[in-house]
C-alpha cells in the first residue's frame, strides 16, 4: 500500500504539471479559434419513433484543433465556461446556426441550440439572442434553446423564470436538455414556458434491461404528459431502446441509430433548393 501510495503521488505530481502546460495551450488555441471563428457546427437529426420523419436537427459545436485534431466540446465548453468565453462561443454558434437556415431554403424543420447555464446568469443574453436572429432574418420560431436542468437552478429562479418568457414570448421553441440529472421541482418546471423535456442518455442507455431506468423514463413521458410537454429522448443507440420508448409513449428522438452528428453539407441535398444555385 505504502508503495502504491508513492506512485500515485509521483502520477498526480507529473500529470498535474503536464496539465497545466496543456490547459494554458489548450486556452491559448480556443482563444485564437474563437477569434477567427474557426468553430464548426455539425447537425444531430431528431425524428419521430414511429415513422422515422425528421422534424428537427441539433446544433453541436466541432473545434479542429490543429494538432489534436477534433476536439470534444465535452472538453472545451467546460474550458470556454472556466475562462468566460461562453458566451461568445454560444453567439458565433447561433450565428453559424442562421447563416445556414438561410442557406437552406427548404429547410422547414426547427433547429435546435445548445445554452450554458452561465449564458442565462448574463442580463443581456435575451436582448443579444434577439439581435444576432434579427441580422440574420431568421424567425424566432425556427429556433429552439436546448436549456440543461443545471440552468434553472433555484437561486436564480426568478431572474430564469423573467428570461424564458421574455424568449418565449419572442417566438423561440424552448427545451429542458439532460432532463432527469437535475434537480428542479414539479412546481418551478410546471412555471416555465417550455415545449420539450429531453430525456438524459444515462437512462436510454440502461433500456430495456434496467428497471429503474425503465421506470424513470416511464415517469419522465408521464410526467411531461400530464405537463402538456412534448418529450424527445436522446441517446438511442438500439432498436431495443427505440421500441421501448415508443411503447411508453414518447414519440421522438435522437441517437445514432438513425444519425450521428453530421457536418452542414451533409443536409445540402435534402435543404437547398435547387432554384437559385
Ligand atoms: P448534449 O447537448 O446532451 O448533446 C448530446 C451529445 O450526445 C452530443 O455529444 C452527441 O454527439 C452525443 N450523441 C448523440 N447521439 C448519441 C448516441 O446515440 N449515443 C451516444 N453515446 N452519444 C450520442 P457532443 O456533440 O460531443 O456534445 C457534448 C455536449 O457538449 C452536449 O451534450 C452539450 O452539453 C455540449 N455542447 C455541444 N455543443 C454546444 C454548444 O454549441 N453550446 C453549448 N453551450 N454546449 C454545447
Ligand atoms: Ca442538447
Ligand atoms: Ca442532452
Ligand atoms: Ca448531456
Amino acid at each position: 500500500a505504502k508503495n502504491s501510495g508513492r506512485n500515485q503521488y509521483c502520477f498526480y505530481h507529473a500529470s498535474a504539471g503536464q496539465q497545466n502546460v496543456d490547459e494554458l495551450k489548450l486556452e491559448q488555441a480556443l482563444r485564437e479559434a474563437l477569434r477567427l471563428q474557426q468553430l464548426d457546427v455539425y447537425y444531430q437529426p431528431k425524428f419521430t419513433l414511429d415513422s422515422q420523419q425528421l422534424v428537427g436537427l441539433e446544433a453541436l459545436v466541432r473545434w479542429q484543433h490543429p494538432q489534436l485534431g477534433v476536439m470534444s466540446p465535452a472538453l472545451f465548453i467546460p474550458l470556454a465556461e472556466k475562462l468566460g468565453l461562453i458566451s461568445t462561443l454560444g453567439e458565433q454558434v447561433l450565428q453559424r446556426v442562421c447563416l445556414q437556415l438561410t442557406q437552406w431554403h427548404n429547410c422547414t424543420i426547427p433547429v435546435s441550440v445548445n445554452i450554458s447555464a452561465l449564458q442565462l446568469a448574463d442580463s443581456e443574453f435575451v436582448t443579444r439572442l434577439h439581435h444576432i436572429i434579427r441580422l440574420a432574418d431568421v424567425p424566432p420560431q425556427r429556433i429552439e434553446l436546448e436549456l440543461t436542468e443545471s440552468c434553472l437552478i433555484p437561486e436564480q429562479a426568478e431572474q430564469t423564470q423573467y428570461q424564458l418568457t421574455q424568449l418565449k414570448a419572442l417566438g423561440f421553441k424552448l427545451s429542458i436538455d439532460d432532463f432527469g440529472t437535475g434537480y428542479s421541482s414539479l412546481s418551478y418546471l410546471r412555471r416555465l414556458p417550455i415545449d420539450t423535456l429531453k430525456i438524459d442518455q444515462s437512462f436510454v442507455r440502461d433500456l430495456p434491461d434496467n428497471p429503474g431506468a425503465c421506470q424513470i423514463v416511464s415517469a419522465i413521458i408521464a410526467m411531461a404528459k400530464a405537463l402538456g410537454l412534448d418529450v424527445i429522448a436522446e441517446g438511442i443507440e438500439h432498436q431495443q431502446q427505440l421500441e421501448f420508448l415508443r411503447q411508453a409513449g414518447c414519440n421522438q428522438g435522437q441517437g445514432y441509430l438513425v444519425s450521428a452528428p453530421r457536418p452542414a453539407q451533409e443536409f445540402a441535398p435534402l435543404f437547398k433548393a435547387d432554384i437559385t444555385e
